[in-house]
């Protein structure tokens, strides 16, 4: 039977816990242990896939289809597994299934009560990926921030799980905040003391501290949080904040948390860990040789985590190339024929970024025109690619009312359209095209070269799609169909011919890539920005020569 480490959060919400439980996970891995993180959000909704990005941030999409929190790209990014519907429960997850149960009589008679009946259903989630030998260990992120009300019941199931099962395959790992009062120049454990004494009275012991600062803990506060707390000083755990998340699991293997860890849980086989890889690419994070700009055009952009995926994304290629990236974020609303030189002439690439809905597509649009004709890389992704599409068809093909049915369903062009399928569907939540599907690539495209292979398989998440009537007039104009689902016919990929690196995709790249594989599409995209900044600098200095001749 596996172990399992539950990772809890006290003080304040945004500590950065999944990226502390990602870190763990990273580290046992590193050691030769075969891992898996799950999330266990206190929230209603059955699963993030109908909240808002400015509610909750990107909805991260598994291999299998689950929309999830977008943690799970943390998981994945770090550990280089693939995560899955299992890895993401919710409160709305556990009562749906309790209802259902109940509905169908087979409570026979009883009371259904959140002790035990819901408290049961959520252990047996906990356990479930333990069970069939796969992994060493199970973490569990319990999303929220210890003493809210909606994580009651969550926490009670750690407090049963940790008399129920022995000693040692039980753990409990607690992040705070030590906070650093400027005017008493003092870090204050007060917070700290507060929360863990707050997890205590529900009956959770906390095993190790893992303690988030700004600046060093001395020995002194150490001892004083593990004497407050009733956990042992090595096992107070220093979270310096790192100037990249990707820094953290080599901070936290410093502190021994994994040993820490490995001690508690018995675990006697284990190496030293091996993160050759991941320290190559943590240098080339750091000391880049160059620097591209490069457009985020979305209309999300005030809330960071709307694109996170994409952001670490650019980050994985970043290194991949050896260049650093940085991202403009230009709100696609605001983009107008008038402005967007002044807005996108200094970038070195543009991304047109997934979305849903009317608000900010004119912008995309004009965007993906400005990139199209002055030969700057591009790259659509999901409702980007769809913009692209449109773009093409108003400006190169004369249908000056192409459009999406999404935004127009009365369109004379209706050159994206909404999948045949989707018609008939009522229902929002989990409804849409999600997951893996296969895609086959045309020889020596655009794509074939990025890719490496005419075979892949990428994620997904839309209703609508490429509308196939109009595939021909737009191949024979220049926009092709690169990359297709082999099944139906689907356009999964659109390139320009004439154009340095044009390309559009339906599906969604940046949830696969992860430190270990960056996104092809990504690492293309970049090489393509660097080609095109080299061009530019190129061009600058010859003529600035011929003004000196
Ligand atoms: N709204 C578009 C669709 O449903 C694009 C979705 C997306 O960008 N994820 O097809």
């Amino acid at each position: 039977m596996a172990k399992y480490i539950f990772v809890t959060g006290g003080v304040t919400s945004s500590l950065g816990k999944g990226i502390i439980a990602a870190s763990l996970a990273k580290l046992l891995q590193a050691r030769g242990l075969s891992v898996t993180i799950q999330k266990f959000d206190p929230y209603i909704n059955v699963d993030p896939g109908t909240l808002n990005p400015y509610e909750h941030g990107e909805c991260y999409v598994t291999e299998d289809g689950a929309e999830t929190d977008l943690d799970l790209g943390h998981y994945e990014r770090f550990l280089n597994i693939y995560t899955s519907q299992a890895n993401n429960v919710t409160t709305g997850k556990i009562y749906q299934t309790v209802i259902n149960k109940e509905r169908a009589g087979d409570f026979l008679g009883k009371t259904v009560q959140v002790v035990p009946h819901i408290t049961d259903e959520i252990k047996r989630r906990m356990l479930l990926l333990g069970e069939d030998g796969k992994f060493d260990v199970v973490l569990t992120e319990i999303g929220g921030t210890v003493g809210d009300i909606e994580s009651l019941p969550f926490i009670e199931a750690v407090r049963q799980l940790q008399w129920e099962l022995p000693e040692e395959d039980v753990m409990v790992v607690h992040l705070t905040l030590i906070p650093y009062l400027k005017a008493a120049k003092e870090l204050k454990t007060k917070p700290t003391q507060h929360s863990v004494k707050m997890l205590s009275e529900t009956g959770v012991h906390p095993d190790i501290l893992v303690c988030r600062t700004e600046e060093p803990l001395n020995n002194d506060i150490k001892r004083k949080i593990a004497l407050f707390c009733n956990v042992k000083q090595e096992a107070v755990i220093e979270a310096m904040d790192a100037s990249t998340i990707y820094e953290v699991p080599l901070l936290m293997l410093r502190e021994k948390l994994d040993l820490i860890c490995l001690r508690k849980m018995k675990i006697a086989n284990y190496g030293e860990p091996n993160l050759d890889k991941w320290k190559g690419f943590l240098d080339k994070l750091k000391y880049p040789k160059s620097k591209v700009t490069v457009g985020l055009i979305g209309k999300y952009i005030e809330l960071q985590d709307a694109y996170k995926s994409i952001l670490e994304s650019f980050i994985h290629a970043g290194a991949m190339n050896e260049v650093k990236v940085q991202v403009v974020n230009v709100h696609s609303e605001f983009i107008t024929d008038e402005n967007v030189v002044e807005k996108l002439q200094g970038l070195d690439g543009l991304l047109v970024a997934p979305g849903f809905g009317k608000r900010g597509i004119e912008g995309k649009i004009i965007a993906v025109k400005y990139a199209r004709e002055h030969g700057m890389p591009f790259f659509g992704i999901c409702l980007g690619m769809q913009m692209a599409v449109i773009e093409f068809g108003r400006n190169v093909l004369g249908l000056t009312e192409a459009h999406s049915t999404e935004m127009d369903g009365n369109t004379v062009s209706p050159v994206i359209n909404m999948m045949e399928e989707q018609k008939k569907i009522k229902m929002m939540g989990g409804t849409m095209r999600l997951g893996a599907y296969p895609c086959e690539i045309e020889a020596d495209s655009l794509a074939h070269q990025v890719y490496g292979t005419q075979q892949i398989i990428e994620r997904h998440r839309h209703r609508y799609e490429f509308n196939n009537d109009y595939l021909e007039q737009y191949q024979a104009a220049g926009m092709l169909a690169s990359g297709k689902n082999p099944e139906t016919g689907l356009v999964e990929i659109i390139e320009l011919s004439n154009h340095p690196f044009f390309i559009g995709v339906q599906y969604h790249p940046e949830l696969k890539s992860t430190v270990e594989s960056p996104a092809p599409l990504f690492v293309g995209f970049i090489d393509a920005a660097k080609k095109f900044n080299d061009k530019k600098s190129a061009q600058k200095s010859s003529s600035k020569q011929d003004a000196l001749i």
